[in-house]
């Protein structure tokens, strides 16, 4: 289907960007990678009669590593933090796991870490490494910026912290110690279908081995990105040992609150996110050259 008639601006700073944003209200939407926005505009599931085009934006290109902080300004693509030279290190193995099964090749080309936040699908795969990896969003608008939690960000499907008037301008991820690994597993049809079910984990050891920090998150389980906080209660200050590892997945088991789907029936996804969270714990164990 054609998109419903809408007006388009190049903006070519944020200041402009915001300026076109307020001066349009709830009419306005920013287009970052357009994966997501324009096929919704060709379903007429959204009808924006302004779209605001940051890919000009010169500064919201980057991939910045500074005061313990990696940060993912707005239109960095999903391809470039899958090619930064820095994805192989053992710490970033969550975002580098992700970076490599979002949507297909061809998306990853234009779609945005941050514009699939501001989306916030229910199956997105960002959204759930950010929770894991307790990362934050920096939203800026008239009256400044503001850096807000990703628990806070995640409002609810397709919902956000972002207000009328406002953009998101960069994620910011904590940079994880050296004792710190991650994983990103996800089930999938076929290459470049949404999750299935899918689970991000982030561990961080103690030097005696017992866990100091754990995120754990889920996606497709539920109307927004998931965490599992009783799991990762039980796994901080323990040993994590075969048993730790399957209390925690039979917590994310538990709560996982997938709907039935084309994709599979509640039982068998609720299934798949015990069985993902203990893979993903396995494998970052194993990551740190720990064994369970
Ligand atoms: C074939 C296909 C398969 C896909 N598979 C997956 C998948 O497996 N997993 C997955 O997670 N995603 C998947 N996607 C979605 C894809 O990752 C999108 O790129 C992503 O969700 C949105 O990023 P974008 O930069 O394209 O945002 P856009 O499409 O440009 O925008 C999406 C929404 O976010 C808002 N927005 C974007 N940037 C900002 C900002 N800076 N400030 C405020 N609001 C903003 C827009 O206004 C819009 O409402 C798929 C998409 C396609 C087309």
């Amino acid at each position: 289907m054609i998109p419903a008639a809408f007006e388009y601006v190049r903006a070519h700073s944020i200041d402009e960007a915001i300026a076109h944003l307020q001066q349009h209200g709830g009419d306005a939407r920013v287009l970052a990678g357009g994966q997501s926005l324009i096929p919704a505009m060709r379903f007429r599931l959204a009808r924006p009669a302004v779209l605001v085009d940051i890919n000009s934006v010169r500064d919201l290109s980057y991939l910045r590593a500074s005061d313990g902080v990696l940060e993912i300004g707005a239109t960095s693509r999903d391809s470039d933090v899958e090619r930064a030279g820095w994805i192989g290190d053992r710490r970033w193995s969550l975002i580098h796991d992700v970076s490599r099964v979002v949507a297909d090749p061809v998306v990853r080309q234009m779609g945005t870490v941050v514009g699939s936040l501001c989306h916030n699908d229910p199956s997105g795969d960002w959204t759930t490494a950010a929770l894991a990896s307790r990362a934050e969003v920096v939203v800026r608008g008239k009256a400044g910026a503001r850096t807000v939690p990703i628990d806070e960000f995640l409002v609810d499907s397709f919902t956000t912290a972002v207000g009328e008037g406002e953009m998101a301008v960069a994620a910011r991820f904590p940079k994880p110690d050296d004792r710190t690994a991650g994983s990103y597993q996800k089930i999938e049809r076929k290459v470049g279908d949404f999750a299935t079910a899918a689970a991000a984990v982030q561990i961080s050891l103690n030097a005696d081995g017992t866990v100091r920090a754990a995120g754990i998150a889920l996606s497709a389980a539920g109307p927004c990105a998931l965490r599992v906080d009783e799991a990762e209660r039980l796994l901080v200050g323990r040993e994590p040992r075969d048993e730790t590892i399957r209390a925690a997945a039979d917590a994310a088991s538990r709560r996982s609150a997938p709907q039935a789907d084309l994709r599979g029936g509640v039982d068998y996804k609720k299934h798949l996110a015990g069985v993902l969270v203990a893979r993903g714990l396995r494998q970052a164990l194993a990551r740190l050259g720990a064994r369970a």
